[in-house]
């Protein structure tokens, strides 16, 4: 069966960058190469989703209501808009996340469009199984997209210059590619693909 692909950018926002409520250490260094990765998906006219945290103002998911976090990616602020500098194409789907002010949501797989669909759901009615994914952070909602792909059995590409990871402790974001691979994800960087689509024959 041939693969039909789709590019999953995850969660880079102002709050995920340097300067943010929650920044990723380099978070905003991936930018100008998953701009790359997004013009590839553009003009083959493969789909492209980009997930967001979106949280309410009050949430478990913050410290200050017994949660993990410092507040970050509070709907309808700056922190949770996303990079200025991502490119997104205008067919981009963007999906939100955290929405319930009582669950922790890592993975975008727990994300909706606009009109409330699932991820899951967009994927299968498109009928996409494979799956590129880059954005922030590796250890966290990276992680948790990738190994629900996995869990249902998407093809999945880990975008490894692409990707950045808070690391609390060091070797997370090592660990965290570690559990990908072994789940079944394959790592790609950018010259792999376009040395792997100058490849193919015309018309595949
Ligand atoms: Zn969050």
């Amino acid at each position: 069966m041939e693969e039909k692909k789709a590019l999953l950018i995850v969660d880079v926002q102002n709050d995920f960058c340097p300067g943010g409520a929650l920044a990723v250490p380099e978070g905003d260094k991936i930018v100008p190469i998953l701009n790359k990765y997004m013009m590839i998906f553009s003009k083959k006219k493969w789909p492209i989703f980009a997930s967001r945290d979106w949280h309410p103002k009050e949430s478990k998911h913050f410290k200050k209501f017994g949660g993990p976090w410092p507040e970050h990616c509070i709907q309808n602020t700056k922190g949770a808009g996303l990079h200025p500098d991502l490119r997104l194409p205008k067919e981009t789907i963007l999906l939100s996340k955290g929405m319930d002010p009582d669950k922790d949501s890592y993975s975008a797989f727990q994300a909706v469009d606009a009109k409330g669909t699932g991820f899951f759901e967009l994927l299968k009615s498109s009928g996409i199984n494979g799956l590129f994914v880059g954005g922030l952070a590796t250890d966290y909602c990276v992680k948790s997209s990738v190994l629900d792909a996995l869990k249902h059995v998407f093809k999945v590409k880990l975008l490894m210059d692409a990707i950045r990871g808070v690391n609390i402790n060091p070797e997370d974001s090592e660990q965290a590619i570690e559990e990908m691979v072994r789940g079944g994800a394959e790592k790609m960087t950018l010259q792999e693909l376009s040395q792997y689509e100058k490849n193919r024959k015309p018309g595949r």
